[in-house]
């Protein structure tokens, strides 16, 4: 059963973080002049409503975006970003939030290829609706791992994979590892981004070394914790975990973090980038 719908929780201190570094990352891979393809396993609805009740229940993007929405960045990260949101928000009021899909969609060139696939009965239409104007875009409302297997590899042979599981039941941790090596048997140029919550530390660290012990080379953690780990007090942060992540991607996001981690934070707050495994 889907119960996990993202309009809850968009704008969150987790989505900023994970769409930093969807953003650090596309940002590098449009420098070329080469077309890509920017495939969502788990894309939710594309666009929020802040003013929704959902949002408005939770208030959880009040300690996200709702933070930096006046701050002036300095990071070049940090403001591209931002600019992103304010397109959404032209009168300067912030209302609407882009989903990973939607982020893509406003960065991507006419020519790169755009996929996604969400499950959720009522959040699928609503992402479809966003990009009935768009060529070369695949949108299916299919499972993230079936998605896989039918959508990977695209015709272009560089891009991204942004992989975002609601981890609403256990297995959704295995079966992202099973998804991941698959993806990457498919599709090993790509760059590969996963999303994680730090919940209970335990059981991420064990999460973060099976994941490392599959072999695959050149994996990057980007963590960032609002509060000190914390058993049984719901997610105090979260993490990205980054399969051959551009050489730019520590040097871009580490000022944008050390910014967020001003604006958001507390005493407790801190982040880390580390190289897990090497090239
Ligand atoms: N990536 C989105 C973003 O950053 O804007 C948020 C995605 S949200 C965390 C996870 C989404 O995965 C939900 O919309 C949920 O309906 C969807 N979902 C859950 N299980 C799925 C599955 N097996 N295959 C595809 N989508 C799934």
């Amino acid at each position: 059963m889907l119960s996990y719908r993202h309009s809850f929780h968009a704008g969150n201190h987790a989505d900023v973080l994970k769409h930093l570094t969807e953003v650090a990352i596309l940002d590098y891979l449009l420098q070329k002049d080469k077309p890509l393809c920017y495939h969502d396993t788990h894309a939710g609805a594309g666009l929020y409503s802040l003013q929704s009740s959902q949002a408005q229940k939770t208030a959880e993007y009040t300690e996200g975006i709702g933070k930096l929405w006046h701050y002036q960045p300095q990071s070049p990260l940090l403001g591209k970003y931002l600019d992103v949101v304010k397109q959404l928000n032209p009168d300067g009021e912030l209302n609407f939030y882009p989903g990973s899909p939607k982020i893509a969609a406003m960065l991507l060139r006419a020519g790169d290829q755009l996929q996604a696939t969400e499950l959720h009965p009522s959040d699928f239409p609503l992402l479809q609706s966003q990009f009935l104007q768009r060529r070369l875009t695949r949108i299916e409302n299919i499972d993230a791992f079936a998605g896989i297997k039918a959508m990977l590899p695209p015709l272009v042979k560089r891009g991204l994979v942004l992989i975002d599981p609601p981890y609403e039941l256990k297995t959704e941790y295995q079966d992202l590892i099973k998804g991941l090596q698959e993806a990457y048997k498919r599709f090993p140029q790509a760059t590969y981004a996963i999303w994680y919550p730090v919940i209970e530390r335990h059981s991420i660290e064990q999460f973060i070394a099976a994941i490392v012990a599959t072999g695959i080379k050149n994996q990057l953690r980007i963590e960032f914790n609002l509060h000190a780990d914390s058993p049984g007090h719901g997610m105090t942060g979260s993490g990205m975990l980054v399969v051959n992540p551009p050489y730019t991607l520590a040097q871009s996001l580490a000022p944008a973090l050390s910014e967020v981690q001003q604006q958001l934070g507390n005493p407790a707050s801190h982040y880390q980038i580390m190289q897990l495994v090497g090239e």
